[in-house]
């Protein structure tokens, strides 16, 4: 019953509400019923008066004469016709009236402590003589259309209570639905742990459609971001690991022997470089994650691609430099300057790694069918055809043994292509085993 408290909360409001209604509206037309009742009655009695005084004479020898048309009782009616002093001369009195009232021309009322209403009317002859004509109806009784308008009432306001009830609370139900739906799926992801679950409520305009596409939204992040964090607690430990072990098994050897003062100097500079090491790969693995849950959104602005890769190349140490193969001046995309910076110096950095001693490097900028590029090009020991798709995916490295020599973390190309998706790019490679290496950045050009 709790879940269905609103539910109910609104159908019982309404329902109060209709009772309400219903009274006031029974009373409004109990009221109306009654004056409607009153001035027809007003209304028939003066008009049939009227059409009989009208049809009615006295002659000279005192009888009455009636035309045709005339009418004693017509219409719930009664007719009397009285002489000047009062005396009735014809018509029938109705068996429930008796007072005797004394006679007022032209003014209808009801006669006191009766239902009946009364119109009297003087017929003239000659100057002196006339006749009375007056009229009597009785009202119907108030008490019976008040009993009929109960009766009806009676009968029909319950059958209309319940269908009215019934419409609400099914209405509501068929409404409330798609929050039911949210409640069940938020329930189950908190029970089972399950992000994956959906509301998937479909398309649709209403306020709950929208908020159950919003509830899909959050999960979505929710799961992305939860899957970014797990993967980098998994990713951290397992990488750290290594470094780990090899520090403390310098540190445990350098303890419990006396190390001469070289040793000792090369223990230390081991000991830096693991951790140098595991901090680039904190510093990569952090912001893959950021990037990953959306935390770290890209700052897009219009870039001069040239501009951007010459500088990113100067940041190297002069050794390292590439050669400009081919630099387009006039190359502008839309883009995070420090992230795509980043993305080229990584290209930059392995092809140098991986290169030959006496190798080249080759950078390009330009435009090709309205694709920006940057273009890193080695001579460098290649990559055999099988390896090249899965040197993108996280820690893999085709020969760890050189790549541990360098410090690096298998994680680089990882987030070049990372970078790429978060500008809607793409990194194209093509290489050659002992030929080199040509890495192709492609974004939209502006
Ligand atoms: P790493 O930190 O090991 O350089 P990357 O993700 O940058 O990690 O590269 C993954 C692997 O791809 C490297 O270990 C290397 O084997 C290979 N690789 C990357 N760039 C080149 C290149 N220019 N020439 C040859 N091999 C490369």
């Amino acid at each position: 019953m709790k879940q269905h408290r609103v539910k109910l909360k609104i159908t019982l409001w309404l329902t109060l509400l209709l009772l309400v209604l219903a009274g006031v509206l029974l009373g409004f037309m109990l009221s109306v019923s009654q004056t409607v009742v009153s001035r027809s009655a007003r209304a028939q009695l003066s008009s049939t008066v009227t059409a009989n005084a009208a049809l009615v004479s006295l002659m000279e020898d005192g009888r009455v004469q009636t035309q045709p048309g005339f009418s004693y009782n017509s219409h719930g009616v009664s007719t009397l016709i009285y002489s000047k002093n009062q005396a009735l001369l014809a018509g029938q009195l109705p068996q429930s009236f008796e007072s005797q009232v004394p006679f007022e021309a032209g003014s209808l009322r009801q006669v006191e402590g009766t239902e009946y209403l009364l119109l009297d009317l003087w017929v003239p002859s000659g100057w002196e003589e006339g006749l009375w004509v007056r009229g009597l109806l009785e009202l119907p009784e108030a008490g019976q259309t008040t009993k009929n308008l109960l009766i009806v009432a009676l009968i029909a306001l319950p059958s209309f209570f319940f269908l009215a009830v019934l419409g609400c609370w099914l209405t509501l139900r068929r409404a409330f639905r798609p929050l039911d739906q949210i409640q069940e799926t938020a329930a189950a992801i908190g029970e089972a742990k399950d992000l994956s679950r959906r509301i998937g409520l479909g398309p649709g305009k209403d306020e709950f459609t929208r908020l159950a596409e919003s509830f899909d939204q959050l999960f979505s992040r929710l799961e992305r971001s939860f899957e970014a964090e797990t993967q980098f607690a998994a990713d951290a430990s397992h990488e750290l690991r290594t470094p780990v072990s090899i520090i403390r098994g310098a540190c445990e050897y350098g303890l419990k022997y006396d190390e001469s003062p070289e040793e000792r100097r090369e223990t230390l500079e081991m000991i830096h470089r693991q951790t140098e090491k595991m901090s680039a790969l904190i510093s990569a693995l952090l912001t893959m994650t950021r990037l990953e849950q959306g935390t770290e959104q890209p700052k897009l602005s219009r870039v001069n691609l040239g501009q951007l890769a010459a500088a990113a190349a100067r940041e190297l140490p002069k050794d390292l430099r590439p050669a400009f193969e081919e630099l387009d001046p006039e190359v502008f995309v839309l883009a995070d300057p420090a992230l795509l910076t980043r993305a080229i110096r990584n290209l930059l950095e392995n092809a140098r790694a991986y290169g030959k001693p006496e190798g080249h490097v080759w950078l390009s900028v330009g435009v090709r069918a309205g694709s920006a590029f940057v273009r890193v090009r080695d001579d460098g020991i290649g990559i055999a055809p099988e390896q090249q798709e899965r040197i993108f995916q996280r820690f893999y490295q085709v020969a760890p043994e050189r790549s541990q020599a360098s410090g690096s973390t298998g994680l680089g190309l990882a987030m070049v292509q990372q970078i790429l998706r978060l500008h809607g790019g793409e990194v194209l490679l093509e290489s050659q085993l002992g030929v080199g290496s040509t890495f192709t950045l492609c974004l939209k050009a502006l």
